[in-house]
């Protein structure tokens, strides 16, 4: 059901931690569950003939089939519109679904894109990889945008970064990216998966859409895979159209879960975020270490862009060990409480090597254009306590 403006209004007003529980859920004077009931249909019935013709006239909005929405998936869409303070928002089978389904949304043959290097590896290899199959061409620029203006010309598309990036936690200037693209009429995208909506919010910043891995701190429990986007209404209605015709769409009862992580999102990656500063600081002032990139430490070289443009500074953080690869080697299989585990963002602290995970697969360059060293360590800080 559309919402009164007076309505919306009152949403955005509301703080982070009340949106994320009640956005999407929660009804007032009517009877009711309290939590949003999981819709495990994949074909919903039409009233009457009447009905399908006024479907697909456009001009009816009920569901007929669950790749083209689902009441469940809505709650979740209307959480995190609300959380990024977005027009709109829609969730996916996975990030890369979410991640794909954008950028193939907006770009095609012979069309050009403008990406930062520093990105998670499987975002990587899909530029790498897949796009020059379709004629696509991407040209990598540092996080710091310089000479970027010159890349441009009038086949360029799209500006694609990723801001903390994975695994080195170098910053995008969000808001000098989000002015670039509109100057030259790019469509921005721009991956949050590190900070949550809750530290940061691209879209208030002039970003057109903002692509998570929802598998990470959206649900936080490490139980499902999932993925979303959220941002401008006419850009969201577009890729809902590539999403439909690719097949990403998330399953209602993965959903259900992620409802169930993001109603407690703003408590859990305030907590992280606190555990992330005591063990950066403890790692930075220890003698075996030769780095730790986390934007909280005022040794990080971003950490005025940090404050300026993000609330907190999450939970993720990469560790240089004096020693490369045998020494991080060895850190890791001594870990007791952090587990050896890909992925990140749940509750449990967690640490692997990119070189073998995340970024597999990449050259020595590729390695070094994205600020990954053999020796290097990502760990995603949990829920434990920190002195332990
Ligand atoms: N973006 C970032 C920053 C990630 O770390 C990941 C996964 O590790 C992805 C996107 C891809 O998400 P998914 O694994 O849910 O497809």
């Amino acid at each position: 059901m559309a919402r009164k403006e007076s309505e919306d209004k009152a949403v955005s007003k509301l703080r982070p931690a009340t949106k994320a529980m009640h956005e999407g859920e929660s009804q007032h004077g009517v009877s009711g569950p309290v939590v949003a009931p999981i819709v495990q249909a994949a074909n919903f019935t039409f009233a009457s003939v009447a009905e399908m013709k006024l479907w697909v006239e456009g001009k009816s909005d009920v569901d007929i089939y669950t790749r083209y929405g689902n009441p469940t998936l809505r709650v979740a869409e209307a959480k995190l519109a609300a959380l990024e303070e977005a027009e709109g928002a829609l969730v996916t089978a996975s990030g890369m679904a979410a991640i794909t389904s954008s950028i193939l949304t907006f770009v095609g043959a012979g069309e050009e894109i403008i990406a930062t290097t520093s990105l998670y590896g499987g975002t990587y290899r899909f530029m790498r990889d897949m796009l020059p199959r379709f004629d696509i061409k991407v040209h990598f620029v540092e996080t710091t945008l310089e000479s970027v203006e010159k890349l441009v010309n009038d086949k360029t598309r799209l500006l694609y970064t990723e801001s903390p990036t994975n695994p080195t936690l170098r910053l995008v200037d969000l808001e000098k990216a989000a002015a670039f693209a509109q100057k030259h009429k790019l469509v921005s995208i721009v991956d949050n998966t590190f900070a949550t909506p809750i530290f940061q919010r691209p879209a208030t910043l002039g970003f057109d859409l903002v692509v998570h891995s929802a598998t990470k701190y959206l649900n936080g429990h490490s139980d499902l895979i999932a993925g979303a986007v959220a941002g401008r209404r006419e850009a969201l209605d577009q890729v809902r159209e590539t999403l439909i015709k690719l097949g990403g769409t998330m399953d209602p009862g993965a959903c259900y879960l992620l409802i169930r992580g993001m109603r407690t999102l703003d408590t859990r990656v305030r907590r992280q975020e606190a555990n992330a500063l005591a063990v950066a600081r403890f790692l930075e002032a220890h003698p075996k270490v030769e780095k730790v990139h986390y934007p909280g430490l005022e040794s990080h070289p971003d950490h005025a862009l940090a404050k300026k443009q993000m609330s907190g500074f999450g939970s993720m953080m990469a560790v240089d060990l004096k020693g490369g690869l045998e020494a991080a080697s060895t850190f890791c299989d001594r870990l007791r409480i952090f587990l050896l585990a890909a992925s990140l963002g749940g509750g449990e602290s967690l640490a692997v090597l990119p070189l073998y995970t995340s970024h597999y697969g990449l050259s020595e360059e590729e390695l070094a254009a994205a600020g990954v060293s053999p020796g290097t360590v990502r760990l995603s800080i949990g829920l434990e306590d920190p002195d332990d």
